[in-house]
C-alpha cells in the first residue's frame, strides 16, 4: 500500500511510544525526553529516511489489519452499518452507529467513485479528518458494499492491503484467494 502522503504526517499520527520504540531499536539516543512534534523532528534528522518509510509502512499495515477484523464483524450488523438503499458503484452513502459505554459513535460515511482508477472516500471521525486514515467505519461500509455486490474487490481502487483482501475473501466472501 504506497502512501503519498507525505512521511513527516505519516510519523507525526504515529503514538509517541512508537516513535521512541523505533528509537531504540535504532540505537538512537536523545529521543526518549521530546514531546510528540519534537520527536517527530528529531527522527526526521537522525534517522534514514528509508527506514522511516518502512517502518510507517509497517505501522500502517498493522492498523489497516487490526481494523480491517474488526470492520469485518461490524459489518454483518445493520444497526451498525447502515447503507442508503439508493447507493451504487459510484455512490455509496451510509451510516455507521456504534454505542459506546460513555455515548454513540455516529459518523456519515461516503464513496464517490467517478472514474474507474480514482476514489474519493471519507467519514466523520478523527481518523480520518486529522489523520487521513483509511478509518474502520469506512472500512465497515466497504466490507458491507462487497457482501452485497455494489461492487467486486477488483473493482474497488481505493485502500487495501495483501492481508486485508485475505480476511475479507475468507470471512465475508466465502473465497479463498486466487493462486496467480
Ligand atoms: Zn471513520
Amino acid at each position: 500500500m504506497a502512501s503519498k502522503l507525505p512521511l513527516e504526517f505519516r510519523l507525526s499520527r504515529l503514538t509517541v511510544e512508537s516513535l521512541r520504540n523505533l528509537c531504540d531499536a535504532q540505537d538512537v539516543p536523545g529521543g526518549s525526553g521530546l514531546l510528540k512534534e519534537h520527536l517527530v523532528k528529531f527522527v526526521l534528522k537522525n534517522i534514514d529516511r528509508r527506514i522511516l518509510e518502512d517502518f510507517c509502512r509497517a505501522q500502517e499495515e498493522t492498523y489497516f489489519v487490526e481494523n480491517m477484523a474488526k470492520a469485518i464483524k461490524w459489518a454483518t450488523s445493520r444497526k451498525i452499518v447502515e447503507v442508503d438503499p439508493e447507493s451504487d458503484y459510484t455512490l455509496v452513502n451510509a451510516v455507521f452507529t456504534l454505542r459506546r459505554s460513555d455515548g454513540w459513535e455516529v459518523y456519515d460515511i461516503r464513496f464517490v467513485n467517478q472514474t474507474t482508477d480514482d476514489i474519493a472516500t471519507s467519514c466523520e471521525c478523527v481518523d480520518f479528518r486529522e489523520k487521513a486514515y483509511f478509518c474502520p467505519h469506512q472500512m465497515a461500509v466497504l466490507v458491507r458494499s462487497l457482501a452485497e455486490g455494489l461492487f467486486t474487490l477488483d473493482q474497488w481502487s481505493g485502500p487495501m492491503t495483501s492481508e486485508a483482501e485475505d480476511l475479507i475473501l475468507a470471512n465475508v466472501l466465502g473465497r479463498r484467494k486466487r493462486t496467480k
